[in-house]
């Protein structure tokens, strides 16, 4: 099948790399020529705007999109002429943090309390109902930490309210967790279901640095905790293709902050370390294939995210167990240029191969 991707970055690009081996085909819709996944497949349009999408929508049998932040309009104006997955009821709900939360509360699925804040008279309200410490996010377009404030004490929320420039804000209740998690989750047309394992994430300054997966120390009424979470939402909005939840482990169980319609970083370790890559799911969920096992290569995998620049690369492909993946993008502060993936027979195997990797990680 010819699959149209909305975007062209690595995970565009990562999503062609699984789908050749299939037979498919790719195009995209980039911003710029050299964009991670241009080189890889037909690139159509210069910019994801009504006007010139249409040649990608000719091109393509099916379109998926690699952003959260795609136009809802442009998803609904393909869907008239082809099939767009994940669909947009689900691109509309995972694109606000508000619809998030409310589908959350709807579910019993539990969260952080939440307001949803449009000036500075609502943001002072919800503190007195929500309390501090208490995040405040933008409702839409944030990543990686972005367009987020703590506000640990009152003389802050001026402060807090300004940095929001006027746009909806949510305020989050702040959540004292013990690790960050994720599962990833992929359901078929047929509305099949496959689960990889619970993942740890470590960030650092809002960016993903490593995962590792599984997560140790994860109960199995944990992971069944999770699953069952992960498929009342896919059920719920007829999910197809590749959902991610983020999740905050605390000392009264699993709380979710997050979704994401998409194949996501902390998956990426999928490539070596699952029968079947994150990657490879959502292009057979989204082509009608059946989803691939989700079993575990190796009882221990991580991934290690190549940030701001590229470092000692040589390093890593002398490391019999390690798997670099490079985005072709140059180097610049804060981007996420590739990431290596790790595969170990023990946990002892893991740990060393991460120590060797150390440079790559924040000091
Ligand atoms: P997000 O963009 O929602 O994934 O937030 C980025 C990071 O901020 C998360 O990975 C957490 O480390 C932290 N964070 C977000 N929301 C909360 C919260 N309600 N309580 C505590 N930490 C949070």
């Amino acid at each position: 099948m010819k699959v149209g991707v909305l975007g062209a970055g690595q995970l565009g690009r990562m999503l062609a790399l699984s789908g050749y081996p299939l037979n498919h085909k790719f195009g995209f819709s980039g911003n710029t020529d050299d964009e991670p996944a241009t080189l890889l497949g037909y690139t159509f349009a210069k910019k994801n705007t009504s006007d010139n999408i249409d040649f990608l929508v000719e091109f393509a049998d099916v379109i998926t999109f690699e952003s959260e932040n795609t136009d809802v309009g442009i998803v609904k104006k393909i869907n008239k002429k082809i099939p767009v997955y994940p669909n947009e009821k689900s691109l509309f709900i995972t694109q606000h943090r508000g619809r998030e939360k409310a589908l959350f509360n709807q579910l019993n699925i539990p969260c952080a309390p939440y307001q949803i804040i449009n000036s500075l008279e609502d943001l002072k309200t919800a503190i007195h109902t929500i309390g501090l410490p208490a995040i405040l996010k933008t409702t839409m377009g944030g990543y990686d930490g972005k367009g987020q404030f703590l506000i640990h004490h009152q003389d802050q929320i001026n402060d807090a309210w300004n940095s929001m420039n006027g746009v909806e804000s949510i305020l989050e209740g702040f959540v004292n967790f013990k690790r960050e998690l994720s599962l990833i989750a992929v359901r078929g047309i047929d509305n099949s279901h496959k689960y990889y394992p619970l993942v740890e994430n470590t960030h650092h300054q809002g960016i993903l640095r490593l995962t590792i997966a599984p997560a140790q120390n994860i109960n199995k009424k944990v992971q069944e905790t999770a699953q069952h979470y992960m498929q009342i939402l896919l059920d719920e909005m007829s999910y197809v293709g590749v959902l991610t939840i983020e999740l905050f482990e605390t000392e009264n169980g699993l709380m979710v902050n997050e979704m994401a319609p998409r194949v996501h970083n902390s998956g990426h370790w999928s490539i070596e370390g699952a029968n079947t890559s994150q990657f490879e799911n959502h292009i057979r969920a989204i082509t009608s294939m059946p989803l691939g096992d989700t079993t575990l290569t190796h009882p221990f995998c991580a991934m290690i995210n190549i940030i701001s620049q590229l470092g000692d690369i040589d390093a890593v492909l002398k490391m019999p167990n390690a798997h670099l993946h490079l985005y072709d993008k140059s180097e610049r502060k804060n981007r996420k240029l590739g990431h290596i993936n790790m595969t170990a027979d023990s946990q002892a195997e893991l740990e060393n191969s991460i120590k060797k990797l150390k440079d790559f990680l924040p000091k």
